[in-house]
């Protein structure tokens, strides 16, 4: 998300940071930058006009001017401006009522509605350990009945079966006494979508909120409408006392004008947004990282919290074990991590979230890619096991002969091979006195 915008206001911003001194003149150019680099991210008109004033007022001001560093200060500037437009802290979901918290989703058909369902289905079953039922009043599309039921079987949560002839609101109370005969934590109700809003939709969806009393009600929008995820959103939030909105597919939204908007123009803050079509595409939105991440400061904090989430925790002990201890880095051990790397996310996901990523051309970054990853592994699976353990055992002919098995080439077993090697080197300078000198050194 926010390629485009990144890359300009990114590159507006840091031309002033090594300045030792900034004129009114110089602030003002910039701004005018930043103001077209909005624009042009589809961020609706006040929205800029807001954002862009509130940053001069301070930019102007002692803060900037004054500063030993001017560069570096409207910079900060620019983020704080940012990260208020979208709502300072993450906003949580409350589940903080009796149970069955019911959650209620709306949204125009084809926004990712049932999709987000099945993945906030997951977060809170995985991340906030709760019991999860979900359900769909959509009583107009026997197919996403059916979606959602095949969506709650893939992350095994309870699914509360409804069918074409009931009317939603009995739908969504059967659900929730059923739920609560469960124990269960959290329902998900969701409803039928529309291509676009009409009062016949409205009037249901409003029925619904007043039959079910959600603690929550999500909007679902479609980042990639640009702005008008937010005017839609606005429509929604004067006719539902609405709790948030769920951005979905922002990974095909190079622009970002969605994200920048919604909170000044419904006044709902962004909980969470999709980042794939995976089950595990969803993450909370937290509108400082987020504004770190247009101005390519990267998003540190959340690859970290991503591998500390998705890395195999015994897999990486026995590693670091093995290396301390000196025992040999084998084949086997390779495929481990290659196969972690991807379970990340792969390197595209990565990448995305490095400090100045922006600044490398487009063209480059997306000769990066997972094919490599999923090529050595290939490789790696048509080894013996013998093999894997010793690596010396891979003459010629067994090279030769792994490259048919794993629809490859002998230079590209080749090339594997080479990688290992330097791997290899250098897990075991790391490893004996290597790494155990490293650690005492730390903790002394
Ligand atoms: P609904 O009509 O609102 O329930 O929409 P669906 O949940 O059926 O989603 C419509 C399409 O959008 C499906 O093909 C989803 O896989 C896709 N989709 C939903 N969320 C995301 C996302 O965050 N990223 C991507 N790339 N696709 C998504």
């Amino acid at each position: 998300m926010f390629e485009s915008l990144s890359q300009r206001l990114s590159s507006t911003v840091q031309r002033l940071r090594g300045r030792g001194r900034l004129t009114e003149d110089n602030i003002r150019e910039a701004l005018r930058e930043v103001r077209v680099a909005l624009l042009e991210a589809d961020v609706a008109l006040p929205v800029v006009q807001a954002l862009v004033e509130r940053i001069k007022v301070r930019a102007i001001g002692q803060e900037v001017l004054k500063s030993l560093t001017p560069g570096q200060a409207l910079i900060k500037v620019v983020r704080d401006e940012l990260t208020k437009l979208m709502g300072s802290a993450a906003d949580e979901l409350n589940l903080n009522v009796p149970a069955p918290a019911v959650i209620l989703m709306a949204g125009l058909q084809g926004a990712g509605k049932t999709t987000t369902v099945g993945k906030l289905a997951k977060l809170l079953k995985e991340r906030r350990k709760k019991k999860v039922m979900v359900v769909s009043c959509d009583v107009y599309r026997p197919a996403a009945i059916k979606q959602l039921e095949t969506l709650a079987q893939q992350v095994d949560v309870l699914f509360f079966p409804s069918s074409t002839g009931q009317a939603p609101v009995d739908i969504a109370k059967a659900a929730v006494s059923e739920a609560r005969k469960q124990f269960v934590d959290v329902l998900l109700v969701d409803t039928a979508g529309r291509l676009a809003i009409d009062p016949a939709m409205m009037d249901e969806i409003k029925k619904l909120h007043a039959g079910l009393d959600p603690v929550e009600t999500l909007f679902v929008v479609d980042s990639m409408t640009g702005q008008d995820a937010a005017t839609t959103a606005r429509a929604f939030a004067d006719a539902l006392p609405l709790t948030g909105v769920v951005l979905t597919k922002t990974d095909g939204d190079a622009r970002g004008g969605a994200a920048l908007s919604v909170r000044y123009v419904t006044g709902r803050p962004i909980k969470f947004i999709g980042t794939a079509e995976k089950m595990d595409g969803l993450d909370v939105f937290h509108p400082d990282r987020v504004a770190s991440r247009i101005l390519d400061m990267g998003d540190v904090l959340s690859l970290v919290e991503e591998v500390e989430r998705k890395v195999d925790k015994d897999k990486a002990a026995k590693l670091a074990e093995k290396v301390v201890k000196g025992k040999k880095f084998d084949l086997n051990d390779m495929h481990d991590q290659l196969e972690q790397m991807l379970n990340m996310g792969g390197l595209t996901t990565l990448l995305d979230k490095l400090p100045g990523i922006g600044a490398i051309p487009e063209k480059l970054k997306s000769q990066v890619n997972d094919k490599e990853i999923h090529r050595s592994i290939a490789i790696i699976r048509s080894m013996t096991k013998k093999e894997r353990r010793h690596p010396t055992l891979l003459n010629g002919s067994r090279r030769a002969r792994i490259a048919r098995g794993s629809g490859t080439s002998p230079a590209d077993v080749n090339k594997l091979m080479k990688q290992y090697q330097q791997m290899e080197k250098m897990m075991s300078k790391m490893s004996g006195g290597g790494l155990k000198g490293m650690m005492r050194g730390m903790k002394g």
